[in-house]
């Protein structure tokens, strides 16, 4: 009898992490529509009952969980609250049509639409629509309910998961997520990430039907699920495994400790905050405040209002506890969701209408973001930044509709504070000669000014691009150095990934820079390799 061999397959990361368990088919509860039929209007009646029992249930699961899992599920209510949706689907129903049969041909429809779009963030949301029309449609035979079994050290495969699939999981036996489907940015990859769950995407070649009950290794390092892994290997994963919480732990020493160089150069390290949610578990003393708030997360279902940005930027400065909070302004357009606004077609949205040119094209956002901004400022230091800068004109241009705004809010005797105002270094013409521009403060999104200087995409997939995007090259250091230097006396930080890089730091700082803002779960491993670092020769 030949043994049985050991099979990678491969696909995406999209959470990162090891797990070592069996694997577990997540089988998708796809029902079909029932053979029965009752009359129209009992017909009618069913599925207006299903629909709302299943918005009771996703109601439910949104209070039961986290406000980002809320957010996700939040549109699968709008959409169930949609009369525009729903009317044509109970005529249909009315006209003599059975409510699932009509229910799955108008919401797969939908989802066909929302698949063709060319924005990736309607395309994200087809798992939420599906999700929601196997919801009804257990609603509507609930015989067909069924749910898999969770065993133990679960590794799941599956086609794909749905967002509140994952969200209702068994994660005390769960180890990680394998799906044939997918891609790094949809919501089920946002959840895993924020779990710290391993998770790879996108995996090429496997049958789900042959996996089940193997032993596996899912490498979501490298993007890899390995089917019934050899000794050895297991042997490997194990040692870099035990490595790897040795690690975690020599790096939580350093975390309660300032950074600080082997030669004693206090080093600034602020925090990147893309929702505020992380903040909930997050020991404000760990960092020296917030050098980055990306804003983008307020457009996500929808514009969000002054009162609820308002509120949004008041938790932020309450939790910092004085210490400095650099929000920047919208940077919607490029690879980044606009929410409800149209976008314009553009051949390369990344050399286009983004950042502070999309604000200052929909003016009345960058007002109502300024309101809220004036208004939390009085609240702790409060610090707004201006993404893709390219012309000292637009900083202008920000700074004069920040009076103006704080004049209406003081005839409105609303209270309030001016902020400082600074900018993003990520276009060329701005890191060669920032002191051309009238900013209180500079942050190098090196993720951006890397592309563009290097003429490579950031987003690019193929190997030949993504080894020319790297920020290791000699003339791209010379000029951050010469952002330090020309930017002299102002503040200079780094907030791109660049920052949050043990590799990298050394030599950031060897460039003048002190002030790193890093995604905070670097936070331990950056202290660290500052400690190791010296400064001055000896
Ligand atoms: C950057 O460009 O480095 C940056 C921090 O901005 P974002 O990644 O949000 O574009
Ligand atoms: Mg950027």
């Amino acid at each position: 009898m030949s043994a049985i061999q050991e099979q990678i397959f491969y696909g995406r990361p999209a959470s990162t992490g090891i797990a070592i368990g069996k694997l577990v088919l997540l089988r998708r509860r796809t029902v079909r529509p029932s053979r029965s039929r009752a009359s129209p209007p009992q017909e009618v009646k069913k599925l207006r009952r299903a629909i709302s029992s299943a918005k009771q249930d996703i109601r439910d699961l949104m209070a039961n969980n986290g406000t980002l899992a809320g957010e996700i599920l939040e549109f699968q209510v709008e959409m169930l609250d949609d009369e525009d949706l729903i009317e044509p689907i109970i005529d249909l129903v009315q006209a003599g049509q059975r409510a699932d049969a009509a229910w799955q041909a108008r919401i797969k429809a939908e989802i066909a639409e929302y698949r063709q779009s060319t924005n990736d963030y309607m395309r994200a949301r087809c798992a939420d629509l599906e999700d929601m029309l196997q919801r009804v449609l257990l609603k509507l035979d609930p015989q067909r309910n069924h749910r898999t079994a969770m065993a133990r050290d679960a590794i799941i495969l599956a086609e794909d998961v749905l967002p509140s699939e994952f969200i209702s999981l068994n994660f005390k036996h769960l180890r990680g997520i394998a799906t044939l489907q997918g891609n790094p940015n949809n919501h089920l990859s946002i959840l895993a990430r924020e779990r710290e769950l391993p998770l790879v995407v996108g995996l090429q070649e496997i049958h789900t039907q042959y996996a089940a009950h193997q032993n596996a290794v899912l490498d979501a390092e490298h993007g890899a699920l390995i089917c019934h892994p050899t000794p050895k290997r297991l042997a490997k994963i194990k040692e870099r495994l035990v490595k790897g919480r040795a690690r975690a732990r020599g790096q939580a020493s350093f975390l309660a400790k300032p950074a600080m160089t082997a030669d004693k150069e206090r080093i600034q390290l602020l925090i990147n905050v893309n929702n505020p949610e992380v903040l909930t578990d997050f020991v404000v003393g760990h960092c020296d405040g917030i050098g980055l708030v990306r804003t983008e997360f307020l457009f996500e279902n929808g514009g969000a209002d002054e009162e609820t940005q308002y509120r949004i930027y008041a938790r932020i400065l309450r939790w910092a506890e004085g210490r400095p909070v650099t929000v920047r302004l919208l940077d919607l357009g490029g690879d980044k969701p606009v929410g409800n606004i149209r976008p314009l077609e553009e051949a390369n949205p990344f050399l286009g209408l983004r950042g502070i040119r999309f604000l200052l094209a929909h003016e009345s956002l960058l007002v109502t973001q300024l309101r809220a901004l004036c208004r939390a400022a009085v609240l702790g230091q409060l610090k707004v930044m201006v993404p893709m800068v390219t012309r000292p004109d637009e900083l202008t241009l920000v700074a004069q509709l920040a009076q103006k705004v704080i004049k209406q809010l003081q005839a409105e005797q609303v209270p309030c504070a001016l902020p400082a105002i600074g900018m993003m270094i990520e276009v060329p013409v701005a890191a060669l000669a920032p002191h051309r521009f009238d900013a209180a403060f500079y942050s190098i999104g090196s993720n951006d000014l890397v592309q563009y200087m290097t003429a490579a995409a950031r987003d690019s997939t193929g190997p030949e691009v993504c080894a020319l995007a790297d920020i290791n090259n000699p003339t791209i250091m010379e000029v951050l150095a010469g952002v330090v230097r020309l930017a002299k006396p102002k503040e200079v930080s780094i907030c791109g990934d660049s920052a949050s890089d043990p590799e990298l730091v050394p030599q950031l700082l060897q460039q003048g820079l002190r002030i790193l803002s890093i995604t905070p779960a670097a936070l331990g491993p950056i202290k660290k390799t500052i400690a190791k670092t010296r400064l001055k020769a000896r």
